[in-house]
């Protein structure tokens, strides 16, 4: 994947080729005085980012798409199950005690919270946790249920979900982590079999490595 900054030369190439496009390699070539070979890599990175296109015999001409239009292209293509992290779960008798300890033993923010034969029913997160503490409750009695966030209500995530939705759900109901999940049929009740985390820890992750420095 290439990055988005275009050096001062590529940026040159795209002003010769929004003049005199369409225009072959060896004329933006001569109009820069390098070689034709010199000038590869370049064209490459304009190619595969979207922002010039390539005819056999015409030359290179200007796509129209904006360097939003090309990050956009990216991460639309990225899907969730590229990204995702494992799901932490516990089990719904769970103590708010004890998932506070999971939380801290597995390095996470959220956990989701599944019934006895596996299927999502919850999730916790570390504000839910400290409103079970303010309450004044007996954390090692109270079950993480009773604190949790329940379904319906659960925003969701698909391992084929674009990264880019499943962003802008994290965005827009202001929250850290969405479950990924199979909808899977049991006996004609839809329920929901967690198979990942999908975070903003992962969209950082990606982030970075897309400027690859
Ligand atoms: P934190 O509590 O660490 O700030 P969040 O901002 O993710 O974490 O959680 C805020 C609230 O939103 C909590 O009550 C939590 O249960 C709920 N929540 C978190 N993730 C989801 C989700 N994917 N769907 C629905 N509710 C969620």
């Amino acid at each position: 994947m290439s990055t988005i900054e275009l050096s001062k030369r590529q940026q040159h190439i795209l002003s010769i080729v929004k003049e005199f496009g369409p225009i072959t390699g060896e004329q933006i070539a001569e109009k820069l005085s390098l070689s034709r070979a010199a000038l590869r890599p370049d064209l490459a990175i304009l190619t595969m980012s979207g922002l010039l296109g390539a005819r056999p015999r015409v030359g290179y001409y200007l796509t129209g798409k904006t360097p939003s239009d090309v990050i956009a292209g990216v991460l639309g293509n990225i899907k969730v199950v590229q990204l995702q992290s494992q799901p932490v779960a516990v089990k719904n008798t769970c103590s708010v005690y004890d998932a506070i300890v999971t939380m801290f033993v597995e390095d996470v923010g959220t956990l989701v919270v599944i019934t006895a034969d596996g299927y999502l029913e919850g999730l916790v997160s570390r504000k839910d946790m400290l409103k079970a503490t303010l309450a004044g409750s007996n954390l090692n009695t109270l079950p993480v249920n009773v604190t949790m966030t329940r379904m319906p209500n659960i925003v969701v995530t698909y391992p084929d979900e674009s990264i880019l939705v499943a962003a802008k759900k994290l965005l827009s109901h202001q929250i850290d982590s969405l479950p990924v999940v199979n909808i899977v049929d049991v006996e004609g009740v839809e329920k929901y079999q967690v198979i990942g985390r999908f975070t903003k820890t992962n969209i950082t992750r990606l982030f970075v490595q897309l400027v690859g420095k």
